[in-house]
């Protein structure tokens, strides 16, 4: 804990002075973080999907070394690097073969930024200049910076805030809360009467994650897809928090094979170690977009590109789709049984994501003081208690997270 901390630094969605004090780590290692007080805590967020190989990671930091003693940084404006061209090469191979195009950026909703402009100037330079707008299922999250906002939950999202400001998107169904069919029925309703004001749609496939963590069935993408090329929409899917391996499949857009105009990546793409993100598109609507307006100072970091390339190999040469089945496994036979209980709404499982939704909102500084005492870090938010461990995570860590949690439940 850290005074100057709470009085001066912002955190994510809080307030300064901060009310809740905020943990220090000294020091990180495999799945746990190593906390002021002498605590010793398991990473069940993997910093927010990132840490997939867990911390300190030998592979991944000799990658940062090797690339710091020969360049930390260069423009990309003129310049390029062989990091940057190994990370794209890598990108377009192991995604779906019709993406061949990357822009790099130094976040998520950056990437998310880019992909709805590249949707945009790909209308515009069409002449059809009334497609503007963006449609998505609600529910979703798609980042903090305004387009990105703009497309999140209208509800849980911040556009009560910012209504002024935050474009006026169109919001449908989403396969989450109703059926696939009657989903795809408002879908359809809505495209029938905005297409021409419609330019892409953007969504989380097969899990809506920080707008509410709710999975739904993937068949829902083929449809959306296929009534989007009908309507003459192009499709973007957001694999920000999805992407390498957390559903149980490289990429969630694998569980049906669906091809996006547009694929946004971040979060794990670097193994949790620097900020980097990509959005890919196709040789058809990079012709079309020519000159992307869009140039980040440190767009396609070498640091950032090498450890990701490190990271990617790292997670390729690993069994990780039988770590990843044995921690939803474990999930289901240490988490499923909680649906019974009175406090607890329901529990999804996912690949290597497990959620507890409570019926009751969750007192987030004390459950968090109490999970830190079982030897857990997690972010419980709204009635939401949720875990996406590292890949590499052991069944006795695992245990330790889900009797945490059951802890929780049973207070
Ligand atoms: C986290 C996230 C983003 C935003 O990424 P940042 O790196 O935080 O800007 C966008 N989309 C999804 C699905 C995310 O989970």
């Amino acid at each position: 804990m850290d005074t100057f901390d709470q009085q001066h630094i912002w955190h994510p969605y809080a307030k300064v002075p901060n009310p809740i004090k905020s943990h220090k780590v000294l020091s990180v290692e495999g799945v746990y973080l190593n906390l002021d007080n002498g605590k010793c805590v398991i990473d069940g967020m993997s910093s927010w999907w990132s840490a997939i190989h867990g911390y300190n990671h030998p592979v991944l930091n000799q990658a940062v070394v090797e690339q710091l003693e020969k360049m930390s940084h260069i423009m990309f404006g003129g310049l390029t690097h062989q990091s940057a061209i190994d990370l794209a090469k890598t990108l377009v191979a192991i995604t779906p073969e019709h993406l061949t195009k990357v822009f790099f950026t130094d976040s998520g909703s950056v990437a998310v930024e880019v992909a709805l402009k590249m949707a945009l100037q790909y209308w515009h330079n069409q002449g059809q200049l009334s497609k503007q707008k963006f449609i998505t299922i609600r529910g979703g999250y798609h980042g903090d910076t305004f387009g990105a906002m703009s497309v999140c939950d209208p509800d849980n999202g911040m556009h009560h805030l910012f209504s002024g400001s935050v474009a006026q998107q169109y919001f449908v169904k989403s396969p989450s809360v109703v059926s696939v069919d009657e989903a795809l029925v408002d879908l359809e309703t809505t495209l029938k009467q905005h297409s021409k004001a419609i330019a892409a749609m953007i969504l989380e496939p097969v899990i809506q994650n920080a707008g509410g963590m709710r999975l739904y069935n993937p068949q829902y993408l083929l449809k959306a897809k296929t009534l989007c090329e009908r309507y003459n929409i192009l499709f973007i899917l957001d694999e920000i928090a999805t992407g390498f391996g957390r559903t149980g499949e490289l990429f969630a857009l694998d569980y049906v094979d669906v091809k996006p105009d547009i694929l946004c990546l971040g979060k794990a793409l670097t193994g949790g170690y620097l900020t980097l993100a990509a959005t890919l598109t196709t040789d058809k609507v990079s012709a079309t977009v020519g000159t992307l307006m869009h140039g980040p100072t440190f767009m396609a970091n070498p640091l950032a590109c090498a450890v990701a390339n490190a990271s990617i190999e790292l997670l390729l040469n690993s069994p990780w789709q039988d770590n990843i089945a044995r921690i939803e496994k474990h999930f289901y036979s240490e988490l499923s049984p909680l649906k019974q209980h009175d406090k607890v709404a329901d529990v999804r499982i996912l690949g290597a994501i497990g959620i507890i939704e409570m019926v009751n909102d969750i007192e987030v500084e004390k459950t968090q003081n109490q999970l830190i005492d079982n030897g857990v870090w997690l972010r419980p938010y709204g009635k939401l208690l949720y875990t996406m461990p590292p890949f590499i995570i052991t069944d006795n860590e695992l245990l330790i997270i889900t009797n945490a949690i059951k802890t929780i439940v049973n207070k």
